[in-house]
């Protein structure tokens, strides 16, 4: 099949009456790309799949394909693949007849139908199935066949919207992965859409993290989760530990910083930081990041606090912990370490600075 093709969204903009729901939105999605689009219920994530879609028109901006301006282009002219959470396959219908049917819109001759449907029901593991119906399939085949049916007809690119919401987590699991390899096999371009950030770090080569119709950042799931360049994306993407501090002197690529107790650490920061001397700020700390220091010399960094509750996750032991300050933390220690912990004493916790970021405290 035909290497996938690229799309760019420049400066897009969509007002509801006065409602601003997509709020200046530039993006470039690479050809083959899987781009997640991750955001909170009601930050504008449907509103920008629609608008790339073509079922609702930009009030401000333009959106390129392989750049060829399609923003005054129709739906049905921009001929995109789409696959929703309601994604109702016809029940009447065969699996065949339901693949089939997107070239039947587009009055694909009957032998080349045939030879596109086998194909494609080849690639989503249903070889055997054309003449079963839809009610005949387990949810994962159903989804399957919305997936087939969506790219049968070798659109540009493919927009997923929460399509795995309604299934129950293991077989959602399972979905995240096959879906994310039949997209890499057919080298189809992929926007998705999703509230979850598990589907999104697992799926994606970028995600587009979006908050009240903005982007705030564009990055690998390694990046954002390493490296959020703000509070909410930091807050949104897995667990973390924001300590307040002020800002004491730069070193090379190294920030010195003071905590409240006064205690002195070093945080390995970018440039943009240094416009943030002598403020507050907050570092930014995985809990996994930070281990209990049987040996303090190998942390850069430390500090003490006491265990206020243990909670087991199988592979890991998750502490909750509080400073003489009252600052809360929370480590994860992998369950091997458990010997590590002592619930009489403070325990002694040691962090290196690369593992850290820091972040302008905005609230
Ligand atoms: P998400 O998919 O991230 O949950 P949506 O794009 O569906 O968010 O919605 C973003 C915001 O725009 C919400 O506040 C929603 O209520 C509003 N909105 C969406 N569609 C419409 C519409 N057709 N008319 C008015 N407001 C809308
Ligand atoms: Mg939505």
């Amino acid at each position: 099949m035909a290497l996938g093709d690229s799309l760019s969204i420049v400066n897009a903009t969509k007002y509801y009456k006065k409602f601003r729901a997509v709020d200046n939105v530039s993006m470039d999605v690479n050809k083959g790309e899987f781009l997640t689009i991750l955001g909170p219920s009601g930050s504008g994530k449907t509103s920008l799949l629609k608008l790339i879609a073509g079922f609702e028109e930009l009030s401000e901006g333009s959106i390129r394909l392989n750049d060829q301006d399609i923003t005054k282009k129709k739906a049905y002219e921009r001929n995109i693949g789409m696959l929703f959470q309601n994604y109702a396959l016809f029940p009447h219908m065969t699996v065949f007849d339901n693949i089939a049917y997107p070239l039947r819109l587009r009055k694909v001759p009957k032998d080349e139908t045939k030879k596109l449907v086998e194909n494609i029901l080849r690639l989503v593991h249903l070889g055997e199935y054309g003449s079963r119906y839809p009610k005949q399939l387990s949810g994962g085949q159903q989804q399957r066949v919305a997936l087939a049916r969506a790219i049968v007809f070798n659109p540009p690119i493919l927009l997923l919207d929460e399509p795995l919401g309604a299934l129950d987590k293991n077989l959602r699991q399972q979905m995240q992965l096959e879906i994310k390899q039949i997209q890499e096999q057919v080298g189809i371009t992929t926007v998705s859409v999703t509230h979850d950030q598990e589907e999104a770090l697992t799926m994606s080569d970028r995600i587009c993290v979006m908050n009240q119709g903005r982007i705030e950042q564009i990055d690998t799931p390694e990046q954002l989760y390493k490296k959020p360049k703000n509070r909410f994306v930091a807050e949104f993407i897995g667990e973390i530990n924001l300590i307040p501090c002020q800002i004491a002197g730069f070193e090379g690529n190294q920030t010195n910083i003071k905590l409240l107790d006064q205690a002195v650490a070093s945080v390995e920061t970018d440039d943009f930081h240094r416009d943030l001397q002598n403020r507050q700020a907050l570092i930014a700390i995985r809990p996994e990041n930070i281990q209990i220091a049987s040996d303090e010399t190998r942390f850069q960094n430390t500090l003490k606090a006491k265990l206020l509750q243990t909670i087991y996750v199988g592979e890991a032991i998750k502490l909750k912990m509080k400073t003489a300050t009252e600052q809360e933390i929370l480590v994860k220690v992998p369950a091997y370490q458990s010997n590590l912990i002592t619930y009489e004493r403070e325990m002694v916790l040691g962090w290196n600075g690369q593992e850290a970021t820091l972040l302008q405290d905005e609230a």
